[in-house]
């Protein structure tokens, strides 16, 4: 068996890692979010429904805006506090996203979606987490704008963390929606899927929502029996990433296949089959001899698919 090749240090995992303090105890004190906005220093991500606006920059856009560049490009659905980066505020800007979309056409910006941003790096990485976190919460906002309780317009509070019904007093908050997404393992195979909204050659990690009422582990066992046939054992979490797409947590495990046979759910999956770990490595590393390749390094497919290639799970 020839040497595997050095897949080199590992890379970053996008969207996580954020350098910001969120300072949740600021949100509710009005005086203080005043004074971070009166800032000099004070800086906005500016989103419109799925699209980021940055200015034009080489080798790197950027993603910062003043406050009043900010309002500059577009009244704000709302303005979120996202949190402070050594003191300097940082506020997330929402504007409608027919508003964003018009922005294209300025020569000094860039707008686009923040999955292209994060694949092709068209920002520095430690952008992506407060990005994504703004990303979230003004979803949140654009879909929360009615009590789901009683029907009334609801306000927002607390820097853009909650949002009040002023008739029967409830309070919401923004959503997290976790999703599992495995690897099962036979010894030195794994198992690999392909949606049919991937890219030709993409192959990934199965993935799902994990339901009201289950576990994480009940959901990996769940998914992989629905999507592939395959039945599961162990399951060992190896990280997460948050995935603003629009609002979920991608939990990475490694599952221990106690089957072998695949019956792909063809509703749900365009194939799925064995993969040995010398084909995944030149799928890593983009040299395999039909072109198939695994998710991008930012995603965390990569990473969980690396680190069972690396030898740093086994189930033997
Ligand atoms: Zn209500």
């Amino acid at each position: 068996m020839p040497p595997r090749p050095d897949l080199g240090p590992k890379p970053r995992l996008g969207f996580s890692g954020s350098r910001l303090e969120r300072a949740a105890e600021r949100r509710s004190d009005a005086a203080a979010l005043a004074g971070l906005a009166a800032d000099a220093r004070a800086r906005a991500y500016v989103v419109g429904g799925d699209l980021i606006v940055m200015k034009k920059s080489l080798p790197l856009n950027d993603p910062l805006f003043t406050l009043s560049e900010a309002r500059a490009l577009g009244p704000a659905a709302e303005t979120i506090f996202l949190g402070h980066l050594d003191g300097a505020g940082r506020f997330g800007h929402g504007l409608a996203p027919a508003a964003a979309e018009a922005l294209k056409a300025r020569d000094d910006l860039l707008v686009t979606d923040l999955r292209s941003i994060a694949v092709q790096g068209l920002v520095a990485p430690e952008h992506l987490p407060p990005i994504a976190e703004a990303k979230a919460v003004l979803h949140w906002h654009i879909r929360h704008r009615f009590c789901p309780n009683c029907g009334t317009a609801t306000q927002a509070v607390d820097g853009g963390w909650r949002r009040d019904c002023l008739n029967c007093k409830t309070q919401h908050f923004p959503r997290t929606d976790p999703v599992v997404i495995m690897l099962a393992i036979d010894g030195e195979r794994c198992l690999l899927g392909r949606s049919p909204r991937f890219v030709p050659t993409m192959w990934s990690c199965l993935a799902g929502f994990i339901e009201p009422g289950e576990s994480i582990e009940d959901a990996v066992h769940r998914e992989t029996r629905e999507e592939a046939g395959i039945a599961c054992g162990r399951v060992v979490y190896f990280q997460s990433q948050p995935w603003p797409f629009p609002t979920s947590l991608m939990i990475g495990c490694h599952a221990e296949a106690l089957s072998r046979k695949i019956v792909v759910d063809r509703t749900e999956l365009e194939d799925a089959r064995w993969f040995s770990k010398d084909e995944v490595v030149t799928m890593l590393v983009r040299n395999h001899s039909q072109g198939l390749t695994t998710p991008p390094p930012m995603a965390i497919a990569h990473h969980i698919i690396r680190a069972w290639v690396e030898d740093e799970i086994s189930f033997d």
